[in-house]
């Protein structure tokens, strides 16, 4: 399918654009969805953690309430005559009581035990942490338990109060006091399977460790939580024991999807970047093709129109002489021959471009070959005021080459050398022998090619600048078929020139004596050098 408007350079830009666009756009929701998955399972992670820490604080919680309402249950406040024995019964229960004080809110004194100079400094350290005057009475609930825990220059004081009324309608306050190393063996039981998954500690406001370990608060896992009414001066703090793989695999995922955006986003470019250079190459090969076609319809009409009016001049007998007959015959041959070779550097290109094979491979020498071409050539270029010089080593040994092709290739070379040879008019052609070798050099002393189009006059199509500026008439097909005559042989092409100073194109050809001898060069182009055509 063609598609015309594609082939304009905007709709191409727009298009690139547009993909680079889209794909950074891409890019970027990808990575933030990929980010804010993660984070989304972070949290739910988190949040998981700590409600399970919320659960195991409910529990020992719930295991304090339900140990005070067996105690609630142990104390009848109507039997004061029975309290030693019932006091007596609560510690020896499994209840993690150190000491039972029965309270009157108005007294200064407990109703129990009752107060005597023995027990003067345990009263003493109770009421220092529990006094009854700094309890609002009025909002306790009665029967209901409730606690105060604070801390202690040296411990902690636990203690769960109920507020009862007796049978005459009388408040009393009955205070356990509780065992602290029993609250941590209770701790202890409690949070064991806790501690297989998590580091688990208990902690003061200030930091200080009541429980376990301290454990790292600069991690993301870690979480806290209060006991709300029982311990409520310690914080249970807990780490997942492998956060810090979690956290790596966190950052790793993070790694590996930036790393895999961003690679697919280079390997997006990439090949907009070959899309680019193949569009720009077709783009450039178009242009050229298109000059070419100007170019060779120029160079058919000059010859055409000479032949045209010297012909016509010869038919109306309006020549006079028979010198001026046999020169205008000349000019008309050599047009027609200049017009020939063009035709059949054109043929040959067509039939090359298409991959027709093109070898007549014979035994040829090719200082003969040369000599004779030049001597063809000669009066024309001497015509034009050119010197030409030939040179050709002694000892040339025959090879097996295609004449013809040669020929073409070698008039090429001298078609250019007079072409591009501005005001100093000296040709030369040397044929040598090298090391297995042989070469055959065309050497001019005018433009010169500027560096930067010494590689790219190669190619088909392809004018150099100096051409165009000083509006010599050619194709740009000419090298291309000489570099793909020379590849053919085995061979190549190769030149040295400097701007101004000349130029030498020097065709160089193995020399073989048989088919079978011929290494690389086997008449066709050498692999992965035919891709010009
Ligand atoms: P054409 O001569 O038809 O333009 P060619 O393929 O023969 O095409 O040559 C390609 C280009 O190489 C020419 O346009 C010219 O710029 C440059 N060139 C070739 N031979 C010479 C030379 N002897 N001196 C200077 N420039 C040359």
């Amino acid at each position: 399918m063609r598609i015309p408007f594609i082939h304009h350079s905007p709709v191409i830009f727009i298009a690139i654009g547009l993909i680079v666009v889209s794909t950074v756009a891409l890019a970027f929701v990808s990575y933030h969805y990929t980010v804010g998955r993660e984070n989304l399972a972070e949290t739910t992670l988190v949040q998981s953690n700590i409600k399970l820490a919320q659960q195991y604080v409910d529990r020992i919680e719930q295991r304090i309430v339900d140990n005070d309402l067996i105690l609630n249950d142990m104390i009848d406040v109507n039997e004061p005559g029975r309290w030693p024995e019932m006091v007596a019964a609560v510690k020896e229960a499994d209840l993690n009581v150190d000491q039972v004080y029965i309270l009157s809110p108005e007294s200064n004194y407990p109703l129990f035990p009752p107060y005597s100079h023995e027990i003067r400094n345990q009263w003493g350290a109770f009421r220092a942490s529990f006094n009854v005057h700094d309890l609002d009475v009025e909002r306790l609930i009665l029967d209901q338990p409730h606690h105060l825990h604070m801390e202690r220059p040296n411990n902690y004081f636990f203690a769960s109060y109920f507020l009862k009324e007796t049978r005459a309608g009388k408040p009393v306050l009955v205070c356990y006091q509780m065992n602290f190393d029993a609250i941590l063996s209770l701790l202890d039981r409690r949070l064991r399977d806790l501690e297989d998954r998590f580091y688990v500690s208990i902690v003061d406001f200030e930091n200080n460790v009541i429980y376990g370990q301290p454990v790292s608060r600069a991690s993301k896992y870690f979480f806290e939580a209060r006991f709300p009414t029982t311990l409520y001066k310690w914080i249970l703090q807990v780490v997942p024991r492998n956060y810090t793989e979690l956290e790596r695999g966190v950052k790793n995922q993070r790694r590996t999807s930036l790393v895999f955006i961003i690679l697919s986003m280079l390997l997006i470019f990439f090949s907009l970047a070959i899309i680019y250079v193949v569009w720009r190459h077709d783009r450039q090969l178009r242009q050229l093709k298109e000059h070419f076609i100007g170019n060779v319809s120029h160079e058919l009409k000059t010859p055409l129109s000479l032949i045209r009016m010297f012909s016509e001049m010869l038919v109306t007998g309006r020549v006079q002489g028979e010198s001026k007959r046999v020169e205008y015959t000349r000019v008309i041959h050599n047009e027609s021959e200049r017009m020939s070779r063009l035709i059949n550097n054109l043929l040959d290109f067509s039939g090359l471009s298409r991959g027709v094979e093109q070898k007549h491979l014979e035994r040829v020498n090719l200082g003969t070959l040369v000599a004779n071409a030049v001597e063809a050539y000669r009066y024309e270029a001497e015509k034009a005021g050119f010197r030409m010089a030939l040179h050709v080593d002694p000892d040339i040994p025959d090879t097996l080459a295609d004449p013809s092709a040669v020929t073409m290739a070698l008039f090429n070379l001298l078609d250019n050398s007079i072409k591009y040879s501005g005001d100093r008019k000296e040709v030369e052609v040397r044929v040598t022998r090298g090391d297995g070798t042989l070469s055959l050099a065309v050497i001019d002393k005018g433009l010169g090619i500027p560096h930067a189009e010494q590689e790219k006059i190669f190619d088909q199509f392809y004018r150099g600048s100096g051409s165009s500026v000083s509006g010599v008439r050619g194709s740009g097909i000419g090298l291309a078929i000489t570099r793909y005559v020379a590849r053919m042989h085995g061979g190549e092409i190769s030149v040295k020139s400097e701007p101004g100073a000349g130029s030498v194109f020097t065709l160089e050809i193995p020399i073989r004596t048989a088919p079978e001898d011929s290494g690389p060069g086997d008449g066709s182009p050498r692999p992965g050098r035919a891709e010009n055509w």
